[in-house]
């Protein structure tokens, strides 16, 4: 997923939907991606190759044309 820096605040965004989770600090964030906490997922595009990380709603809906989970 991609993190952005809002101030103080780090957030984690679905490469899919754009869906925001706020994290209070970067350790949490980098926390929350790599033990993919809540269903959060990294998957790679067949088509391009492409990695993208999901938040659960979309992880759930992305086996059919993503493959390499990162587990
Ligand atoms: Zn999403």
């Amino acid at each position: 997923m991609s993190i952005e820096r809002d101030g103080r605040r780090f957030l984690l965004i679905c490469d899919e939907c754009g869906e925001q989770h706020v994290e209070l600090d970067f350790s949490e964030a980098v926390e929350f991606k790599r033990e993919r906490k809540n269903g959060w997922r990294a998957v790679k595009d067949k088509a391009t190759g492409v990695w993208a990380d999901l938040c659960p709603d979309c992880a759930a809906g992305a086996a059919a044309h993503m493959e390499g989970f990162d587990d």
